[in-house]
């Protein structure tokens, strides 16, 4: 689902709770996806500059934090960027460079003050035609966040949920001696599932941004999937992938997109001063840098 494989790890067989898990993503999925012409965030974008759209009450709350956070961080994270991530398709297979009249089009239409937003009606506007929502930078953490609810509810304590990588650890790891869990790092210039290094902790969401899942090469040049919302091209700098430790797995999202935006020092730096929050940096290079609670926490490289 969600263009990508989902999983949830109980310690007891339970049909109902992994049906009801199924049934909520599968809803999910027809609602958030700017991938679909008949979801929620398709008719927001198919009436951009004509009419405002009521949308689900939690689709326009997860509509109004995305604005928020992209007000927060203007340099970085912008839920208005679909018209960049349409018109690149990384990761898809219209996938192309595009020209710098065509990125320059777009960018113009990259403007959050065009999202107009009516709480009393959980209305949504786009002011000007040709705008869109993207809401994939952070729909999986929010999608991991709401799982935990409903695992809750069903009284679920231990539970591993992986959104593709977005990975969401509940209570404890019942199957080892202390209890924590294990989650390995990825190695970006490696295969999928060899691990540069593994974090050993409680209940925690992992997210990761990165360049080495969604791109493509032309003469030598990457062009991966995260787009400078100032430039209109896939963001310029040494970092390859940014994995972000926090408890909740939406904020994990947003600061990954952030973090990856800082840059290795500036982004360090930042998420010290976070609580709670860690991050473990890969360069293009293969360096490993961490903040400082990470080391504490016993980041152990292969
Ligand atoms: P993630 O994998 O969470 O880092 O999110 C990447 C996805 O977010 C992309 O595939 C786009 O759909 C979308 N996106 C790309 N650039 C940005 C950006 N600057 N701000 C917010 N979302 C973005
Ligand atoms: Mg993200």
């Amino acid at each position: 689902m969600m263009g990508t494989l989902i999983s949830l790890s109980l310690f007891e067989k339970n049909d109902i709770v992994v049906n009801s898990i199924y049934k909520y993503l599968a809803i999910s999925e027809k609602l958030f996806s700017a991938n679909r012409n008949d979801s929620e965030i398709s008719k927001i974008n198919q009436q951009a500059g004509k009419h405002p759209v009521q949308v689900n009450s939690n689709v326009f709350q997860l509509i109004k934090k995305a604005l928020i956070f992209s007000k927060l961080y203007p340099e970085s994270f912008n839920i208005a960027v679909g018209p960049l991530v349409k018109l690149w398709q990384i990761g898809f297979s219209g996938q192309h460079l595009p020209n710098d009249d065509e990125i320059k089009k777009c960018l113009c239409l990259v403007d959050t003050t065009g999202i107009e937003l009516d709480d009393v009606k959980d209305e949504v506007f786009l002011k000007y035609p040709g705008m869109e929502l993207d809401l994939g930078a952070i729909a999986k953490g929010y999608f991991a966040d709401q799982i935990h609810l409903i695992l809750k509810k069903y009284s679920i304590n231990n539970a591993i949920i992986d959104l593709g990588g977005n990975v969401l650890t509940l209570g404890s790891n019942q199957i080892t001696m202390d209890h924590k869990w294990q989650i390995g790092i990825q190695d970006p210039r490696s295969k999928r599932g060899n691990i540069l290094g593994s974090v050993a902790c409680r209940a925690c969401s992992a997210v990761t941004s990165g360049v080495s899942e969604r791109y493509f090469i032309k003469k030598g040049h990457l062009y991966h999937h995260i787009i400078n919302p100032k430039t209109g091209y896939p963001l310029e700098n040494n970092v390859s992938q940014v994995t972000i430790f926090s408890s909740s797995s939406l904020e994990g999202e947003v600061i990954s997109t952030v973090a990856f935006f800082a840059g290795v020092v500036n982004g360090i730096r930042l998420i010290n001063k976070m609580k709670n929050v860690e991050a473990i940096y890969v360069t293009r290079t293969g360096q490993i840098v961490t903040t400082a609670g990470l080391r504490f926490r016993n980041f152990q490289t292969r």
